[in-house]
Order: C-alpha cells, then sequence, then structure tokens
C-alpha cells in the first residue's frame, strides 16, 4: 500500500499518518524528519538542506530525491509505506511516479488534508514535538497540550519547538506551500487517487476523524 500525505504545514500529516502507520503495520517516511536526522548528524548533506530550512524554503529538488530514492530502497518499504511532506513540487511528484512504476508500486490514496488559512498558522506556531527521535510525539501547547509541561507524555523527554515554527519562518514556508505544492493537488486530480478531506478545529474535524474515514474507505475500496 502506498499512502501519499499532502497539506499545509502543521495541517496535521504527521499526526494522521502515524495513526495510518499503526493500523496499516507500514512506514511512515517523513522528508522533514530525514533531512533534521542529517542536519544533527552534522554530515555535509544536512549543512546543505539547513542552508534552506532554516529560511522557510524547500530544498532543492536533486538533493531531496537523491534522499527519498535512498530511502524507498530500505527493506521495511517492502509492504507499503505513508510519504509524509514528498512530493512538494510537481516535478518531485512526477519522479515519484517513476520511482513506484521501477519499485512495481502503485500509489493507493492521496490523502490532501485541507485546513483553513486562518488555522494553519496558528497550529504552526502552537506546534510542539518530543525531542527524543524514536518518538517525535506532537503536541500543541493549545489543542493538546502535554500534562506536564514541556515534557512528552509518552516518554518523558523534552518536548520542543521547531526553529521553522515560528512566526517569521512559519509565514515564509506558507508562501512556498502554495506557491509549490498546492500545486501538487492538482497533479493528482485526475488520476482517481486524490482523497480531499478537511481537518479543522472549527468543525471538530481532528486527526482522529480524519484518519478513522481513511481507513474505512481504504477498507472498502
Ligand atoms: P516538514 O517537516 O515536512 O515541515 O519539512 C521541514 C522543511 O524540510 C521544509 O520547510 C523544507 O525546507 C524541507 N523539506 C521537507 N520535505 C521537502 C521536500 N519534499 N522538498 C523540499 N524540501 C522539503
Amino acid at each position: 500500500m502506498v499512502i501519499i500525505m499532502l497539506g499545509a504545514p502543521a495541517s496535521g500529516k504527521g499526526s494522521v499518518a502515524e495513526i495510518l502507520s499503526r493500523e496499516f503495520h507500514i512506514p511512515a517516511i517523513s522528508s522533514g524528519d530525514i533531512f533534521r536526522k542529517y542536519i544533527s548528524n552534522g554530515s555535509e548533506i544536512g549543512k546543505r538542506a539547513n542552508e534552506y530550512m532554516t529560511q522557510g524554503m524547500l530544498v532543492p529538488d536533486d538533493l531531496t530525491v537523491q534522499l527519498i530514492t535512498s530511502r524507498l530502497k530500505e527493506d521495511d518499504v517492502k509492504e507499503g509505506l505513508i510519504l509524509d511532506g514528498f512530493p512538494r513540487t510537481v516535478n518531485q511528484a512526477k519522479v515519484l511516479d517513476d520511482m513506484l512504476v521501477k519499485e512495481k508500486k502503485k500509489i493507493d490514496i492521496v490523502i490532501n488534508l485541507e485546513t483553513p488559512e486562518e488555522e494553519i498558522l496558528e497550529r504552526i506556531t502552537t506546534r510542539r514535538i518530543c525531542s527524543n527521535s524514536d518518538c517525535k510525539t506532537i503536541y500543541n501547547t493549545v489543542l493538546h497540550p502535554p500534562k506536564v509541561e514541556g515534557i512528552c507524555d509518552k516518554c518523558g523527554s523534552p518536548i520542543y519547538q521547531r526553529d521553522d515554527d515560528k512566526l517569521e519562518k512559519a509565514k515564509k514556508r506558507l508562501e512556498v506551500y502554495y506557491k509549490e505544492t498546492a500545486p501538487v493537488v492538482d497533479y493528482y486530480k485526475n488520476t482517481g487517487v486524490l482523497y480531499s478531506t478537511v481537518l479543522s478545529q472549527s468543525i471538530n474535524r481532528m486527526k482522529d476523524e480524519v484518519a478513522k474515514d481513511v481507513i474505512e474507505y481504504l477498507k472498502n475500496k
């Protein structure tokens, strides 16, 4: 099974992917996490990616595609995978199509999370993440705070705010999203796999409700 998560930053892609990963026993692969891992290792690749990430810009396609291609060759994706944060440009979507043909895989669903614009900025700037790279639980200081401030409920590690989730960078990322990534939704429009759905606090439809509907949809497909 191949699942693609689309949506603005902090629209809930990672949270929904986590639930689907548990349900279908397939790994959720976040391109942002891959970059952050290279950055924390202090590698040259990480340094190059960081130049773009710290400015709220997209990492160039050549580097992004290189890292995703090598990740998709690992053993754990044999039964399927969830891509969270890739593709983010129409070019990446085309490259992914070619990769999947080579691997004899096809996309089952492209989940496009639609979140009202006014909610997105607030969600980005109130997002917090567990610093333990094996946990990475996502919190929100308003909607879903940890029980003890600053500490992850699941593993007890400190939680932190990503530098690019701070207001000025978040605004830049949103601008980039509308320019570069929103067209990816159109790219999938005529493929029969696009599943657009609202994830919004305003209608009380959050990650659990969205994931439940997706699971039901996929099981009946
Ligand atoms: P994320 O964790 O998905 O919000 O990604 C954090 C940052 O990593 C983005 O703002 C980009 O700078 C970079 N990034 C993640 N995925 C991609 C991608 N598919 N293409 C280009 N840059 C990416």
